[in-house]
């Protein structure tokens, strides 16, 4: 008789609870107001705050939304923003219609809400990754004072595989010497072998030699233009069926790197990389850092620091891997 009681009750809770989840997607769905400006959808800060459950800091040139968990900040007129600490590239600058700040609903649906809200992203289980190092053979790729671009990736990707096997997952790689497959045959073979995720890992060089630090891309969805340019381009590629999914893989990714490395953190960037936009699973590129400074170059030529570029890229993956887990 004293079991009957607690089984009642628990009954009732697992319905309560039920009832109040499918009660709360709904209040949520309606908190979040819609506006259209330069042609394109934007909502509102306010509602997406009160969606997660945070607070709204409106400010003068900026605004951020806060909880116990994460700070997210936007800066009016400027694609820049940050979500927990990781710089962001936003497909459209946030700004003030009237006195509210708006954010274009791609930002909140294909970035924002699949790095925040698990429950957003494609369930999978990850099992195979396919590492592509970027370059080879007479493609050098950049070249510093003392090391190129072809030979660090190769040595980086190498140590990724290790870790990564370490932790059970099988991998793929497009170049294990110093070879050139083209790009397609790159893609190719990671759609023929269909893994589970793709990663291309390069090295940066910039004109500027001061210039150094990570970055990260995704592929830009249809219609929004690339970090580098203000140019929409509408195509839908093959990459396109995995916005979300890229995008939390990217953030993860540099998140994960920028804390291993402490190196610069040059944000989450959107481009259109033939690798990136032709590709069926999730996959990003890393820009691990530039050949064109002294200093950070030969960073990228010891194992310590190469050892913790891997880590970092690891990391990410496993973070990512446990996002998605069914
Ligand atoms: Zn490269």
């Amino acid at each position: 008789m004293s079991l009957g009681i607690p089984i009642f009750n628990m009954k009732k809770i697992v319905l309560l609870t039920a009832f109040l989840l499918i009660a709360g997607a709904t209040v949520n769905a309606q908190y979040i107001r819609f506006t259209k400006a330069y042609n394109k959808k934007y909502v509102y800060l306010r509602d997406v705050a009160k969606y997660y459950g945070m607070s709204f800091v409106p400010r003068n040139k900026d605004c951020y939304l806060s909880s116990r968990y994460s700070l997210l900040r936007f800066k009016y007129q400027k694609r820049s923003g940050v979500i927990n600490g990781i710089k962001v590239n936003f497909m459209n600058a946030p700004f003030l219609k009237g006195n509210e700040p708006v954010v274009s609903e791609h930002d909140f649906l294909l970035f924002i809400d699949p790095i925040l809200r698990k429950a957003a992203l494609k369930k999978a289980r990850i099992r195979t990754i396919m590492i592509d190092p970027g370059h080879g053979k007479r493609d050098s790729g950049a070249v510093g004072a003392r090391f190129k671009e072809k030979n660090l990736v190769l040595q980086i990707s190498n140590r990724l595989k290790t870790l990564l096997q370490a932790k059970g997952f099988k991998v793929l790689m497009t170049r294990t010497t110093d070879t050139f497959p083209s790009l397609s045959q790159r893609t190719d073979l990671c759609n023929k072998l269909k893994p589970d995720l793709f990663l291309s890992i390069h090295c940066n060089a910039a004109g500027t030699k001061s210039v150094t630090g990570i970055e990260t891309f995704c592929l830009t969805p249809s219609g929004e233009a690339s970090s580098s340019t203000n140019k929409p381009e509408q195509k839908v590629q093959n990459g396109n069926r995995n916005d979300k999914e890229n995008a939390k893989l990217a953030y993860e990714v540099q998140k994960s790197l920028v804390s291993r490395t402490k190196g610069k953190d040059r944000g989450v960037k959107f481009a259109r990389f033939f690798v990136l936009k032709n590709i069926k699973c999730p996959g990003v590129l890393i820009e691990a850092g530039f050949l064109s400074n002294k200093t950070e170059e030969n960073l990228l030529g010891s194992s310590a620091y190469q050892q913790k570029i891997a880590q970092g890229i690891a990391d990410g993956i496993f973070r990512y891997a446990e996002a998605v887990i069914p």
